[in-house]
């Protein structure tokens, strides 16, 4: 399976700043046989856009509406992603569950109307703290996939890619241990399948990056923090 790199820029970075962060990546990038994904705010979708013509950098959003058009103030539907040069959207992450309230029923929502239109998404699951410490992680989820991917066929699932993040991983500097993070993304394939890639996200560095793409389930990585400094990200994606 081709593995993956992705940068979640968060609300970071105007199109300029972004635009100047793809022209130095372009040249820093060694030739690559991993899928590297952008995945920027939507303000910064034009700009990159234009940058990564001709290259095989690919472009995602961060979030998406899962309506087609109409009276819903300040929300961008999946086509208006793919006629700004997206091929990519994640759903469900953690922080748009917290701070919005995204339910699993939403997501599950959003990843159909995203499909239908032809994006690929990085749908995002993972337990918290204290769901860790009472060891119910495996059936969080368990249960955050059976709800987000149902009535999705199984054809579908090629254009699926799930990103396992821990959410106590998640910008806080406590990566998961690499036998930590095979161990769920091993339970994770054993529902999604053989042919879905399972990429893990929190807190990933240059200096464990190399530990974590050696696990055998693990299939690239979902970068948040690092993927900011242009130096840490080349370091990720030239391991
Ligand atoms: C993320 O937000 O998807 C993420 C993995 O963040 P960080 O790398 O900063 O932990």
């Amino acid at each position: 399976m081709k593995p993956v790199i992705a940068a979640n820029w968060k609300m970071n970075k105007t199109s300029g700043r972004a635009a100047g962060f793809v022209e130095s990546l372009k040249k820093r990038i060694k030739k690559t046989d991993k899928d590297i994904i952008l995945c920027v705010p939507f303000t910064d979708l034009s700009a990159v856009a234009d940058k990564i013509k001709k290259t095989k950098i690919r472009l995602g959003a961060e979030n998406v509406f899962y309506g087609e058009k109409g009276a819903f103030t300040g929300e961008i539907s999946p086509s208006m992603l793919k006629s700004s040069g997206c091929e990519y959207v994640i759903i469900g992450h953690s922080e748009r569950r917290k701070y919005f309230n995204e339910t699993d029923r939403i997501v599950n929502k959003k990843i159909k109307a995203s499909l239908k239109h032809g994006l690929k998404i990085i749908l995002c699951i993972g337990e918290n703290l204290s769901q860790r410490r009472k060891k119910q992680e495996k059936k969080i989820v368990w249960k955050q996939l059976r709800m987000c991917l149902k009535g999705i066929p199984s054809a579908l699932m090629k254009h699926i890619i799930i990103a396992y993040e821990p959410v106590w991983a998640i910008g806080t500097g406590h990566t998961a241990a690499p036998e930590q993070a095979e161990e769920m993304h091993k339970h994770i394939r054993s529902i999604a399948g053989n042919k879905t890639r399972i990429i893990y996200g929190g807190s990933v560095t240059p200096k464990n990056i190399r530990s974590l793409m050696k696990q055998k389930d693990i299939n690239g990585v979902l970068v948040g923090g690092a993927s900011l400094s242009i130096e840490k990200f080349v370091k990720i994606v030239n391991c």
